[in-house]
């Protein structure tokens, strides 16, 4: 229910698959009590209302931009948001959606044709690089928990706690085998922000990097050690830029 002290919270969708907004729906035993102090003013996943470019306390931004009414959209949004959040990999860092290589007009013939001749449009960009972003949320979905985390923290007027581990601390926390080292698997767990409690090394996965780059994260050994897993120069250098190559760029605060 809602009350005359709900803070309005609007989410906001971009070139995404929808899997950041899926899931904080999955936080279904923490929706209710959300609920009561949010007044949800669009959530693109669920209904086509909303949008309407009304002033907003929070804006939770989620998806890449490639075209110019895209960053006009977001401005507008900045503008109506008292503050601004940037949701899942796509936001962060361009995501899966900024793996297209190539030269963009004929990327856009192979796949729309001749209707594409007169689009305006760029290679997918991260919502920081045309607006002041206040907090981002890394993950490729976000882990519930620290989308819960992060919103309670702000909704009660206050900043998450910041991860600034890598994942594979929470390896060697849980005892997990080390892929990269053991297995010469091409793990990107070494420099890659923690949070996720080393969700893939767990399962036997190698780490793909999907959190962003850990500040101060020694790039030079794992390039090294990925070398030695036998991937060519090419193949360790399109695997560090999946999802961004560079520390995100961690709002401010
Ligand atoms: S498996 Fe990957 S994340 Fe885990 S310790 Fe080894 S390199 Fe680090
Ligand atoms: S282990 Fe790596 S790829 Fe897997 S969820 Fe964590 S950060 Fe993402």
């Amino acid at each position: 229910m809602r009350t005359t002290s709900s803070l309005k919270l609007s989410w906001v969708r971009f070139t995404s698959c929808s899997g950041c907004q899926l899931m904080l729906l999955n936080c279904e035993t923490s929706l209710n009590e959300l609920a009561r102090i949010v007044e949800l003013d669009a959530f693109p996943l669920v209904s086509s209302a909303g949008d309407r470019s009304e002033p907003v306390d929070i804006a939770l931004v989620e998806g890449s931009l490639s075209t110019p009414e895209e960053v006009e959209r977001l401005l507008a949004i900045r503008r109506h948001s008292r503050l601004l959040v940037a949701v899942g990999a796509c936001a962060l860092n361009g995501g899966i959606n900024a793996l297209v290589k190539g030269e963009r007009r004929s990327c856009l013939a192979g796949i729309y044709g001749e209707q594409s001749a007169g689009w305006d449009s760029f290679p997918p960009q991260p919502v920081h690089h045309f607006v002041r972003v206040d907090w981002q949320i890394p993950g490729c979905p976000p882990e519930r928990r620290e989308l819960l985390e992060s919103l309670g923290s702000i909704l009660h007027g206050g900043w998450p706690g910041r991860q600034l581990m890598p994942v594979c601390m929470e390896c060697r926390c849980n005892e997990n085998r080390c892929l990269l080292v053991e297995d010469h698997a091409p793990c990107l767990g070494p420099i890659t922000l923690a949070g996720c409690n080393a969700s893939c090394p767990a399962r036997g996965v190698p780490c793909e990097g999907c959190r962003g780059v850990v500040p101060e994260a020694n790039r030079d050994e794992l390039y090294r050690l990925l070398l030695e897993t036998g991937l060519s120069v090419q193949e360790i250098q399109h695997r560090l830029e999946r999802f961004g190559g560079t520390p995100h760029g961690q709002a401010d605060r």
